[in-house]
């Protein structure tokens, strides 16, 4: 392990610029913590904490100067991997027909700073279901991962419970957690040592290595509220036709955010757009969302029509056939949704209640599947 201190980020943001990464972490705009290309540590957000609750979300200003004493924003790191709205190909006619381009995205690499072990694992997720070969692999495979084990969840947070935080796992070329006076930095590659070489570090005391651990392991003890420790695939099978899923629809406002701030949901759909005279098309790909109406539209018709059927599939898909598809769960615990969601509806109230539910009619589901 080695101490690096204040001025040490900063230098860890030149030495990765001048390797030619674009760094991207969280900084402040428009009353929130957002993802931006970064030019210096300095740009991180020091001094900002937030305030995070269901349909809630304050920045507020911290005793300390802390950089990474903040829960997730509305953003993640999907929107660099797996970008809302993507050119697919244009389509240009003239005397011999139609000519097709594909866009071919400017080769970027980034190196990601401030990486949480919900989104670490998120990004997991996400390599899973799209890494196989393409755009995706593409923007991938270069990535420098920051990531930063969690000292300060916020009020929605739920990583522990799904066994993804609050400190990080694999899959980091480094990893920091925060103390007053700098950062405990452990390596998790050779690009990681070969990048931490060419910045000014020494060893981490054996006081500093353990208060890092400390503190890392009471945070894990104050997250503001935790999933039910249940077979939740084996309940939510059991409970297709429960009369809950129309309870949670009455608040539900079908905005979709949920799942467009959700740092796993990957769907997407395609738009294809002309001008007047029919001599350009272009053929977009966009985010796309399980509570849109027209998301299950199979030959002539809906096949959701419900809001109570499309926050079933979300909840079942996200927490139950996820394992299925993909072998782990769908959700990290990073609390987004509940933040984000303007009704501050709460995915693990509704699983709560969905398990309360199933234990009244006599199932017994208290097999703990926390995520792999
Ligand atoms: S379902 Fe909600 S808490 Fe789970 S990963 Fe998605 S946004 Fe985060
Ligand atoms: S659960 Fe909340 S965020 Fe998701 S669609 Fe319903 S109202 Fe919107």
């Amino acid at each position: 392990m080695a101490w690096l201190t204040r001025d040490g980020l900063d230098r860890l943001v030149e030495v990765l610029r001048e390797r030619g990464y674009r760094v991207v972490g969280p900084t402040v705009r428009d009353g929130a913590i957002v993802l931006d290309e970064l030019s210096s540590a300095r740009e991180l957000p020091a001094g900002w904490g937030v305030e995070v609750g269901p349909g809630h979300y304050r920045l507020r200003r911290r005793a300390d100067d802390a950089v990474f004493a903040h829960s997730a924003g509305s953003q993640s790191w999907k929107r660099f991997l797996h970008p809302s709205r993507a050119k697919l190909w244009s389509a240009e006619r003239d005397e011999a027909g139609f000519r097709v381009s594909t866009e071919e995205p400017e080769p970027v690499r980034y190196a990601f700073l401030g990486v949480r072990g919900c989104d670490l694992a998120a990004i997991g997720v996400l390599d899973r279901v799209l890494d196989h070969g393409g755009r995706y692999h593409d923007r991938r495979a270069g990535i420098f991962i920051v990531a930063v084990n969690c000292t300060e969840p916020g009020g929605v947070c739920f990583c522990a419970s799904m066994g993804c935080g609050p400190g990080v796992g694999a899959g980091h070329d480094l990893a920091l957690t925060e103390r007053a006076d700098g950062f405990v930095v452990e390596i998790g590659s050779e690009r990681g040592a070969e990048v931490l070489a060419a910045v000014p570090t020494r060893p981490a005391a054996p006081d500093q290595v353990e208060a890092a651990r400390a503190a890392v392991d009471a945070a894990a003890d104050r997250m503001g509220r935790a999933m039910p420790a249940a077979d939740l695939p084996d309940v939510l099978t059991a409970s297709r036709e429960s009369d809950h899923w129309t309870d949670v629809a009455s608040r539900c406002l079908m905005c979709a955010n949920c799942t467009m701030v959700c740092p796993t949901c990957f769907c997407t759909t395609t738009e294809d757009v002309t001008d007047l005279t029919g001599d350009h098309a272009q053929r977009w790909e966009r985010w796309a969302s399980c509570f849109e109406l027209d998301y299950s539209y199979i030959h002539g018709g809906e096949v959701r029509t419900s809001g109570a059927s499309r926050y079933r599939q979300w909840l079942t898909h996200k927490l139950g056939t996820w394992h299925d598809q993909f072998g782990t769960s769908g959700c990290v615990g990073c609390g987004r949704c509940i933040a984000w969601c303007p009704a501050g509806i709460d995915l693990t109230a509704e699983m709560a209640a969905l398990v309360e539910q199933r234990k009244g009619a006599g199932d017994d589901h208290r097999d703990d599947t926390a995520p792999g």
